[in-house]
């Protein structure tokens, strides 16, 4: 009986053969990008969703055979009826596979959760919605927790879907020096940012939670609330409905990137510490610390949070 028929490549997988499919092309992902290293401190990003679970799965059974080690790192926004599922479901993850597990919430790195960002949203207090806050304050914690674990490189389940939406989204605001930066190997060493890298960078998500649903690990499956107030969510749609029309067009969009930064000659920005955490930045201050000051300048007294 087959479970999965792959689109755009014209072929059908039984149980067996998908599990096999997905934990051989993470690993020929690694190794043609050349992601890991024998000797890594491997820190995963956990979230408690579908595609991160699958993702420490497949890393579990692939790495066993070297001498790397990894740990769990994960993020609490502190969105309600949302973040606080996932906690408890990583924790059990992390103890049925022995790993160590490293964890901060927004409101101790930052002192504000993104429900409160939300409101003052909502109030027309800040100008970005929560998920811009959310992105940010993620991308630090991650780094935070990462250099905390002592980790050598930095795991995120981001996948082929992540990727063109992060393409098509940078187009559509103009960032062209972020579309630029975007890249796929870990070989530019930053002081201060511990290399990251995706292992899922060619696969479909609907495949990465396919391998989940598989298994039947457990996860939260709750959506976030606030997903659908974003421009990437309208990307996301979009990229869908065009994938289900023309098969493949998700890949063409991760191979145009791919060719674009490699024709382009491209100087990354003279990179300053930032004067709140010495996290590396072209600004004066990082992004995640000037969110925090918006939302500082606007909040009179943290009770009325
Ligand atoms: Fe954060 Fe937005 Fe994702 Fe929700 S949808 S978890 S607010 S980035």
């Amino acid at each position: 009986m087959y479970v999965y028929y792959k689109r755009d490549a014209g072929k059908y997988f039984s149980y067996n053969e998908f599990l096999k499919f997905i934990e051989k092309k993470t690993l020929r992902t690694i190794q043609k990008y050349d992601m890991l290293k024998h000797d890594d401190v491997i820190a995963v990003a956990v979230s408690g969703g579908k595609d991160s679970l699958a993702l420490l799965y497949v890393l579990d059974k692939i790495e066993k055979k070297y001498n790397t080690e990894i740990v769990i790192i994960h993020v609490d926004e502190g969105i309600k009826d949302y973040s606080e599922y996932s906690e408890p479901i990583v924790r059990e993850h992390a103890r049925i596979l022995g790993y160590r597990i490293f964890n901060a919430s927004f409101r101790e790195l930052f002192g504000y959760t993104i429900d409160n960002v939300a409101e003052l949203f909502n109030d027309k207090k800040v100008e970005w919605e929560p998920c811009s806050f959310c992105g940010e304050w993620r991308r630090w914690a991650l780094n935070y927790l990462a250099t905390k674990a002592g980790a050598t490189v930095l795991i995120t389940a981001h996948t082929l879907d992540d990727f063109a939406q992060t393409i098509l989204l940078n187009i559509m605001r103009n960032s062209l020096d972020r579309l630029l930066r975007l890249s796929y190997s870990r070989k530019k060493i930053i002081e201060g940012f511990v290399p990251r890298v995706y292992p899922f960078m060619e696969l479909y998500e609907k495949e990465t939670a396919l391998y989940t649903h598989l298994l039947s690990l457990e996860h939260n499956d709750e959506p976030c609330p606030y997903a659908e107030m974003s421009m990437r969510w309208n990307i996301r749609m979009f990229l869908y409905s065009q994938e289900e029309k023309h098969p493949g067009i998700l890949y063409n969009i991760l191979r145009f990137h791919q060719n674009l930064i490699q024709k382009i000659q491209y100087m990354p920005p003279v990179l300053n510490k930032c004067e709140i955490c010495g996290f590396p930045t072209p600004q004066k201050i990082c992004r995640a610390h000037f969110f925090k000051k918006a939302v500082d300048g606007v909040v009179k007294s943290k009770s009325e949070l």
